[in-house]
């Protein structure tokens, strides 16, 4: 049983991004993942924010990129809509198969074992070692990263919580949306204010999904929502299934010798279901502490609390606070009639800007608590959450 300095469960971005990290400083990573290929089948509509490169100092290869957007609709399915395009309403919308499959092979280049097709279905915390049952045998460490999803096995399997997630379902259709420069994203499905659906434009395809705590029928208010937006006569390329976090986090994220990262650790963005950017960054901060508690010889759960401080205090961080607060607020009970009736009043209309939200504000008559909700929304994805979100 050969001794590694990492265990990385999961070759996800968050996965990876933690092996790349480990790897570049000269530590014995061992990648597993339970995929035969990384990245397939794709679980996710793609969506990026550019700031989030820019923050990870992270090139941007020409691959990995269907298309590029420059606003984001937001409204209701039959109500108001507004587009929001701002220099901060700017990103890609991704090939994730190929951005999974190259960050794995950027993690193995940098000197990690990648074990394809290898589950891992027992882990065990000792006093000198983890170590790990998988489909291929057993393998041990003096630390463990679990990123191993949404589901993660080792979070709950050391008794750190279990996760309240959206349920997902997708399709990826056949052909160009009617925007193809616009993510547009609709606070509200077919049935009502209990989940939330999206059209993200790729190259020649888009990927149109919904979101909702209820899973009884999700398909059929998906397919529902295809007929509403006149896009049912569209081939299905793909079917895509998973479940976005969002709803809580872990309370606790490390363990003794365990890092919990990404999606694993309930870290997607509760408003805006984003989950790239912050696995992406959670790699390189979990990468970076677990180097270091390795050199320092302290791998005991007082010191690895570092990186849930660190985390709680980065942007992704606050702007998960931030996210959690709006959407909480915007699904309540009580503001769905103010929800309605706001986006009524827009109608459709194109906001610039802070200055231009103001200005439609007085233009449109809204009420003190329409208003009140309109600042909040715009405040909300302007200042607190878009930039780390998505
Ligand atoms: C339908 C849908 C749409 C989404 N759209 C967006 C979007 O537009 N933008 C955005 O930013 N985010 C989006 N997300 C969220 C985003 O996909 C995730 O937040 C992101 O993939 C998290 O990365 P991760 O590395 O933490 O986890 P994952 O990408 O889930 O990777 C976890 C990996 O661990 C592996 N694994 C799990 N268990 C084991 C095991 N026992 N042994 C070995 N390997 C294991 C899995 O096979 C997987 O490869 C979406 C999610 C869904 C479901």
């Amino acid at each position: 049983m050969k001794k590694y300095d990492v265990i990385v469960v999961g070759a996800g971005p968050a996965g990876s991004m933690a092996s790349r990290t480990l790897a570049k400083k000269g530590l014995r990573v061992l990648l597993i993942e339970r995929k035969r290929i990384p990245g397939m089948p794709k679980q996710c509509a793609e969506g990026i924010n550019k700031k989030a490169f820019e923050f990870l100092d992270m090139q941007v290869k020409k691959n990995w990129i269907s298309n590029e957007y420059d606003s984001i609709l937001v409204g209701l399915i039959k109500g108001g809509k507004a587009l929001f395009r701002t220099p901060r309403t700017k990103g890609y919308v991704l090939d994730r198969k190929v951005f999974d499959y190259d960050l794995a092979m950027e993690a193995k280049a940098e000197g990690s074992r990648l074990l394809l097709d290898t589950a891992v279905n027992k882990l065990s915390v000792g006093d000198d070692e983890v170590s790990v049952v998988t489909s291929k045998g057993q393998f041990s460490s003096t630390l463990l990263i679990a990123a191993d999803g949404p589901q993660s096995h080792i979070a709950r399997q050391l008794g750190l919580g279990r996760l309240n997630s959206y349920f997902a379902f997708q399709y990826e259709l056949e052909g160009r949306p009617n925007l193809h420069s616009t993510l547009q994203v609709f606070l509200d499905s077919p049935s009502g204010l209990d989940g939330y659906c999206w059209i993200f434009p790729k190259k020649n395809s888009m990927n149109i999904g919904i979101g909702s705590t209820v899973l009884s029928g999700l398909k059929d208010r998906l397919d529902e929502f295809i007929k509403i937006m006149d896009l049912s006569s569209r081939k299905i390329l793909e079917l895509n299934t998973g479940l976005i976090p969002g709803r809580n986090k872990l309370k606790k994220a490390f363990y003794d010798r365990i890092l919990v990262i990404g999606d694993a650790a309930g870290h997607t963005n509760p408003l805006t279901g984003g989950g790239i950017p912050v696995a992406l960054y959670d790699g390189v901060l979990a990468g970076e502490i677990a180097v270091e508690a390795i050199k320092a010889g302290k791998v005991n759960s007082k010191f690895l609390h570092k990186y849930q401080r660190q985390w709680d205090r980065s942007p992704f961080g606050k702007a998960w606070e931030d996210g959690f607060r709006l959407k909480n607020d915007l699904t309540k009970q009580a503001n769905t009639e103010i929800l309605k009736s706001l986006f009524s009043k827009v109608g459709f209309e194109t906001i610039t800007g802070r200055k231009g939200a103001v200005k439609k504000l007085i233009e449109k008559g809204f009420t003190f608590r329409e208003s009140r909700m309109l600042f909040r929304i715009v405040t909300g994805i302007f200042d607190k959450v878009i930039d780390y979100a998505m």
